[in-house]
């Protein structure tokens, strides 16, 4: 602790959200501490669509280019009904002339790597299962489940849906079961039928099949299907599924049919209502063990990204009271995230639908209102939001950390009510067109090679 203020902070988690942290804070001048419970630090294994605002809080950490090197930008996300007829389509390249970065497709290996390898003075240390924590009134320790521990001024739990930290903090309580079960696969193809930068989302009786290119010859998918939780995969499950798509429209078969068995992985998808606490003193929460955001809206991972950044911002203002700055980091992103968790818990109701008539009571209000409310208020209430960090790039760090009352605020307080249609002057920056090739970036973080 410096003059009272937080110095260490020790992550719990090192998925997305706890790297993203500790690398937001590492550039403001922080000392963050990764623990992560896997001997290996890695997240792989399928895809990711990182919207617009996700985008621009890698750009702040200097990291968008990055990622844009090998992740399709996006142009449209298709909506359609299982025999092919279009529901809608959202124009999502235009955010690009908007906002000045597009929405991508990413594999999720891609994308933890490329913020692992952004770290440079942060330790993280795999092999560390945080089991608990206790605090008092100048720090925090957390401990392992090898009976060691570490002290630190701040603890952040990054440790997703099933966190120790948010055990700690809010009692065990298992999340909410959604009803289905998502089968995720990649498949090594080129397909005439799957246009680079072209989300697709398909929507059938009980079931659902999205996919989308996340590199040049590399598509992910993912079948979504109501049945009980806790299931396992027998050999065979690419017939399964096949047999489950066997009269969908083209290229579902072709995709299921291009994928190695052993590339297909299985999970029940799960939930939590919006909680009205995330910390406590010196402990917060990040990421899906704030906020886990079924995959509907696809905004889980890029809502940890704006934690992270958000969580540094108050952190760096901190005049003293490190508990407060959290309380504020709190605050402020429940009342960001509170609605996509309970609009992505809806969304994911409706795709689950069986019954004949509730299935054209579906497609009708879809095809009234997807490409007018609903890609609106997409556009409105999630992505605009990351025109705050437009034009404030964060990625010559770490900056000079003020003294609390020789320097005046660096940060001024977020822009509440982002103006979706104003042009940020980073549209300005040419936009790179990724390249055929598989770039730098694939080779070295690709769960495909
Ligand atoms: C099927 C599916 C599709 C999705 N699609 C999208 C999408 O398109 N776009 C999007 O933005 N989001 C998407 N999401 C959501 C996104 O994956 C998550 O929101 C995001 O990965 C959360 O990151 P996190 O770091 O908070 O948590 P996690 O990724 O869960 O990481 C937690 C980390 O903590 C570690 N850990 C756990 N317990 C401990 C412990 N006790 N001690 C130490 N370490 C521990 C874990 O090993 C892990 O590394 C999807 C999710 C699913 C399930």
């Amino acid at each position: 602790m410096v003059n009272g203020r937080a110095r260490r902070v020790l992550v719990a988690g090192g998925g997305i959200g706890g790297l993203a942290a500790a690398l937001a804070l590492e550039r403001k001048g922080f000392q963050p501490v990764v623990f992560e419970r896997a001997e290996e630090l890695r997240d792989g294994g399928a895809g990711l669509h990182v919207w617009t605002n996700g985008v621009l809080a890698l750009d702040h950490l200097g990291l968008a280019d990055t990622v844009l090197e090998v992740a399709p930008a996006q142009q449209t996300a298709h909506f359609s009904t299982w025999r092919g007829e279009t529901l809608a389509a959202w124009p999502v390249g235009d955010f690009v002339a908007r906002y000045g970065r597009p929405t991508i497709a990413v594999e999720r290996s891609v994308l933890h790597g490329a913020l692992r390898d952004a770290l440079t003075a942060t330790p993280v240390r795999t092999g560390s299962r945080v089991v608990g924590f206790d605090q008092d009134r100048d720090g925090v320790t957390v401990h392992f489940a090898d009976g060691g521990s570490e002290r630190g001024d701040v603890l952040v739990g990054a440790d997703g849906i099933h966190g120790a930290v948010r055990d700690g903090l809010l009692g065990t309580v298992p999340p909410r079961y959604t009803g289905y079960i998502a089968w995720r696969g990649r498949a090594p193809m080129e397909h005439p039928e799957i246009p680079r930068g072209t989300f697709n989302a398909m929507f059938g009786p009980g079931t659902r099949f999205t996919y989308y290119d996340v590199a040049p010859g590399l598509v992910h998918w993912m079948s979504v299907a109501n049945g009980p939780a806790g299931g396992r995969d027998e050999p065979g499950v690419r017939d399964m599924l096949l047999e489950r798509h066997h009269d969908w429209a083209s290229p579902v078969a072709d995709i299921l049919a291009a994928t190695p068995e052993n590339w297909i992985i299985r999970g029940d998808v799960l939930g939590r209502r919006p909680d009205r606490r995330w910390g406590e003193g010196r402990v917060t929460l990040l990421g899906d063990a704030a906020h886990p955001i079924t995959f509907n809206i696809g905004q889980g991972a890029c809502q940890a990204l704006e934690d992270a950044l958000v969580l540094a911002e108050h952190l760096e203002r901190d005049s003293g009271d490190p508990a407060a700055a959290l309380r504020r980091y709190e605050a402020e992103r429940r009342a960001r995230t509170a609605p996509m968790q309970r609009i992505a818990w809806w969304i994911g109701r409706m795709g689950a639908v069986e019954n004949r008539a509730a299935i054209r009571l579906r497609e009708a209000f879809m095809r009234r209102n997807w490409n007018t409310r609903a890609f609106a208020a997409a556009e409105k209430d999630q992505v605009a939001y990351g025109t705050r960090w437009a034009h404030r790039p964060d990625r010559d760090r770490p900056t000079p950390r003020p003294t609390p009352r020789s320097t005046p605020r660096s940060n001024p307080r977020p822009n509440p009510r982002p103006n979706p249609t104003a042009t940020p002057e980073s549209i300005l920056v040419p936009y790179p067109v990724p390249s055929p090739e598989p770039a730098a970036a694939q080779r070295k973080w690709s769960s495909a090679s």
